[in-house]
């Protein structure tokens, strides 16, 4: 930010952050956006193992297997055999919160 913003060099690490960050920012076409995600996380109710997924191929399996989450803040992934035995920790940024 500020008046370096415009020079070669700040162009040269925008380019770099591009490469590094597309697959988390995806650049998309659609006007529409899903919320985002300010932390994926869920507990097991199995194990009471809190899993977060900090991001998008960031895939953890609770302790007693049954369940896993995947995603990051790209995208909410669950999945496993304890499916249906898990409670949704996962937060939000508000639409309104940042531009
Ligand atoms: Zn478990």
């Amino acid at each position: 930010m500020g008046k370096n913003m415009y020079c070669k060099s700040q162009k040269a690490n925008s380019k770099d952050w591009n490469a590094n960050y597309g697959g988390i920012f995806p650049k998309k076409k659609e006007a529409v956006r899903p919320p985002r995600i300010k932390e994926n996380k869920i507990k097991c109710l199995s194990c009471n193992t809190i899993l977060t997924s900090y991001f998008r191929h960031d895939f953890k399996w609770c302790k007693c297997e049954s369940i896993f989450v995947d995603g990051g803040m790209d995208y909410l992934r669950r999945g496993g055999e304890g499916i249906d035995n898990y409670e949704e920790l996962s937060t939000y940024v508000e639409e309104t919160e940042e531009d």
